[in-house]
This record gives C-alpha cells, sequence and structure tokens, in this order.
C-alpha cells in the first residue's frame, strides 16, 4: 500500500523525521510531499525544502520526495496512494486536520487520512520553533539534524 505525507517541512525537524520512519514502517511506499503554498511565506524555497528532506532521508529506501503545488488528494491520486499521513502533537494540531480531512475526505472519499501521534520528546517540536532558535542563535540539537541546522544558519545569519 501506498501512503503519501504532505507538509510545508520549512525546514524538516526530527519530529517529521519520526513520523517519515513510522510511516516508511507501515507503507511498502512512502512519499513526502512538498506541498506548495506561497500564502505561508516559507524561509525556504521549494527546491530547498526538498533538497533538505532528500538529504536526511535518503537512506530510507522505500521512501521518495516530491514537490507538488495544488490540492493534496489531487496528488495522492495521481501517485496512486490511498493513505494522507499527518502527525498529531496537541489539541490545537486536531483542530487543524479535523478539518483538513474533512474536506479531504468530501473531495475524495476513497482515501484516508491517518494520525500518527508525535512522540512526547517532539511534540513541542515545530519548523517555526526551529526557525525562532536559529533566528536567536540558540542551539538546534534537540530541533533538527546537523545539515539542517547548518543550512538555517546560512540562510539566517550569512
Ligand atoms: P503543514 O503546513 O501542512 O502543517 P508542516 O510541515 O508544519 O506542514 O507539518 C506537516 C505534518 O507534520 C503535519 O501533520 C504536522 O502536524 C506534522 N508535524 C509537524 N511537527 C511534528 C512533530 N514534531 N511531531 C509529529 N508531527 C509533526
Amino acid at each position: 500500500m501506498k501512503a503519501i505525507y504532505p507538509g510545508s517541512f520549512d525546514p524538516i525537524t526530527y519530529g517529521h523525521l519520526d513520523i517519515i520512519r513510522r510511516a516508511a514502517m507501515l507503507y511498502d511506499e512512502l512519499v513526502v510531499v512538498v506541498l506548495i503554498n506561497d500564502a505561508k511565506k516559507p524561509l525556504f524555497t521549494v527546491e530547498e525544502r526538498v533538497e533538505m528532506l532528500k538529504e536526511t532521508v535518503g537512506e530510507l529506501p522505500n521512501v521518495t520526495v516530491k514537490a507538488s503545488p495544488g490540492l493534496t488528494v489531487n496528488f495522492a491520486r495521481k501517485e496512486g496512494a490511498s493513505v494522507i499521513i499527518r502527525g498529531i502533537r496537541a489539541v490545537m494540531d486536531y483542530e487543524y486536520e479535523l478539518q483538513q480531512s474533512t474536506i479531504n475526505m468530501m473531495l475524495a472519499d476513497e482515501i484516508e487520512t491517518v494520525f500518527l501521534l508525535a512522540r512526547p520528546e517532539y511534540s513541542f517540536l515545530s519548523s517555526s520553533a526551529a526557525k525562532t532558535v536559529a533566528s536567536y542563535k540558540g542551539d538546534l540539537k534537540h530541533f533538527v539534524p546537523n545539515n539542517i541546522a547548518k543550512r538555517l544558519e546560512e540562510k539566517l545569519h550569512k
């Protein structure tokens, strides 16, 4: 069975990485997809985010990384995937995810959204938190892998 894991990944954090590893164990194939949404004013370009994801999950044999504009369900259909993976950290995520996945259900009822709970050690972790800490030159070792910490530093301080 094939699944997709859509998100902004601006940039990938240890929380995303954990969800990717766990989803890759559950499904035969996992496509991590950077959804192009310029309304969010991302720090990194789509190409940079794809590159960072590839660097980080490259060793996982059944995981590929792509980028896509438009609706998540259309991407899932194009890929022949029947599952959308999302991560849930707290009640705050639930409200947003409930809305998104209900809309997706109405658009494509053959596609299921499967939620994986964040591990407790990552439940505080977000791309925004990593960017804030990086902007004040804080230690990123609990937030993102080394290669991503370097990219954040280059982007924000060079
Ligand atoms: P989006 O803009 O689509 O929310 P994100 O890159 O912020 O994109 O998140 C992608 C998915 O990963 C979302 O389902 C989000 O809830 C989940 N996620 C983000 N951070 C974590 C984390 N620390 N642990 C588990 N899931 C997470």
